[in-house]
């Protein structure tokens, strides 16, 4: 078939022509937010967690990525390339629907495995004929019966709609597929929020070192915890700050989280001078030693875990109802992280950070990214003397605390910005842009 040259702002994905020319055909001019950031971290070869709603042109923020992987390998496809698990069928059909749409004038197959419709056609497709396979959990598991080789050459895995599988109770289905899929595979997570228990879990059980696309869309408070927020005059005020908390506060288990193995270290031993059941867990630990603090925590022979955020990935207790962030963590998507330990399906959690001056930016960057202003508090008996700044920027940061140092970094950030546009000159922009998310 002749090819003719596409032209279109999707273009500066350096997306295969035959791509072009379909996105051309639906007339599609301009990447919507979700795919000017998705495309080229998927196209990098990252993991991916992204937040995005039905609507924002999620659909084609992984498949048009996905496809230009498998057009552009050399090796001759073995087998399914692709898995896009989605919790319903009539989603499993849109996306079968714009993939046939993006894969039109290119040889890529794409098979359909959903309840309701012919099991030995769909087995057809897993066993010789399909590159791409779209499927809910449940049905695909069906097949699993036959047999469970189908994705060992596996390049890529989509979770779409996370929170929605999910929510319809298939979070045991999605880690059994995953189990059976290459483990050599870029792994993309889509879900409406990132603040969603489950959807945290999975993200730390499947996705190395995920590249975040969190635009500005919804990023839901979490009901059942409570947010605090305690200021603090410097790092002695807040060990004993902690050292009340830990022993006013009623809890069944705390967990405490530092950004540093060295701070975690100091914390576990001076909790432990204060004579608390206290753990610890960090990244250096052997192991044996974690599993052993684990089972002490678990049965509740210890009552306080200090940890670093490494460390606490993929950490499921039950009863955990004190989060106390003694360091504030980097960003927006660690705190979610990090308080998502407490307040698990219908429990409740409290969290408090405990916030010194020169942490006060990073919090305001975290309540914004969160829209949510945490509940200031205090003890009584500690109350210092920082109340935080004196005046604030309309974004909640201090006002005039720019340090000596700031225009040369501007400049910096200038200079990378500028380099960054002209390379990827993705041309005019037809949907609005939305903001990403400050983290
Ligand atoms: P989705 O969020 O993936 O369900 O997409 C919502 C709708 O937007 C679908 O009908 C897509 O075909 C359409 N769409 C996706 N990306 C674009 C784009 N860049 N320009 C115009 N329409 C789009």
């Amino acid at each position: 078939m002749q090819i003719p040259n596409a032209t279109s702002s999707f273009s500066g994905f350096g997306l295969d022509n035959r791509m072009l020319l379909a996105i051309d055909k639906l007339g599609f001019e301009t990447p919507t937010p979700v795919q000017q950031q998705a495309i080229p971290a998927v196209l990098d070869r990252k993991d991916c967690l992204v937040s995005a709603e039905t609507g924002s042109g999620k659909t084609a923020a992984y498949l048009l990525p996905t496809l230009q992987h498998l057009l552009a390998s050399t090796a001759k496809p073995l087998g399914i390339q692709a898995l896009i698990l989605c919790p319903t069928r009539e989603l499993a059909q849109q996306i079968f629907g714009q993939c046939q749409q993006f894969s039109e004038f290119t040889p890529l197959k794409t098979g359909l495995i959903t309840g309701g419709s012919d099991f030995k056609k769909q087995q057809a497709a897993l066993t010789h004929n399909a590159n791409i396979i779209v499927a809910t959990p449940g049905r695909l598991l069906e097949h699993f019966q036959l047999s469970t080789a189908y994705f060992q050459q596996l390049s890529l895995l989509i979770l779409d709609e996370a929170d929605r599988m999910l929510d319809m109770g298939f979070s045991d289905d999605v880690l059994k597929i995953v189990e059976q899929c290459n483990k050599q595979r870029q792994t993309l997570l889509f879900s409406a929020t990132l603040t969603h228990f489950g959807v945290i879990k999975i993200a730390d059980k499947v996705l190395k070192n995920p590249k975040v696309v969190a635009l500005n869309t919804l990023h839901d408070v979490h009901s059942n915890i409570t947010q605090h927020l305690i200021l603090a005059d410097d790092h002695d005020h807040k060990l004993k700050l902690l050292a009340n908390l830990l022993t006013h506060k009623s809890f069944d288990k705390a967990l405490v989280f530092t950004n540093t193995r060295l701070r975690a270290d100091e914390l576990h031993n001076s909790v432990r001078g204060a004579g608390l059941r206290s753990g610890l867990l960090h990244g250096d630990m052997d192991q044996k030693d974690r599993n052993r603090i684990m089972a002490l925590y678990r049965d509740g022979t210890i009552n306080t875990l200090i940890a670093t955020d490494l460390a606490a990935r993929g950490l499921d207790i039950k009863g955990i109802n004190l989060v106390i962030n003694f360091d504030i963590p980097r960003n927006g998507i660690d705190y979610i992280h990090r308080i998502g330990r407490t307040g698990r399906a219908d429990e409740l959690g409290v969290s408090i950070a405990l916030v010194k001056s020169t942490e006060w930016n990073l919090m305001a960057g975290i309540e914004r990214f969160l829209k949510q202003k945490f509940i200031r508090r205090t003890i009584k008996e500690l109350e210092g003397s920082y109340k935080g700044p004196k005046k604030l920027k309309t974004s909640g940061k201090a006002a005039g605390s720019k340090d000596k140092n700031e225009p040369a970094k501007k400049a910096v950030v200038k200079k990378i910005k500028v380099r960054e546009r002209d390379k990827k000159n993705v041309g005019k922009r037809r949907v609005p842009s939305e903001k990403p998310a400050t983290e």
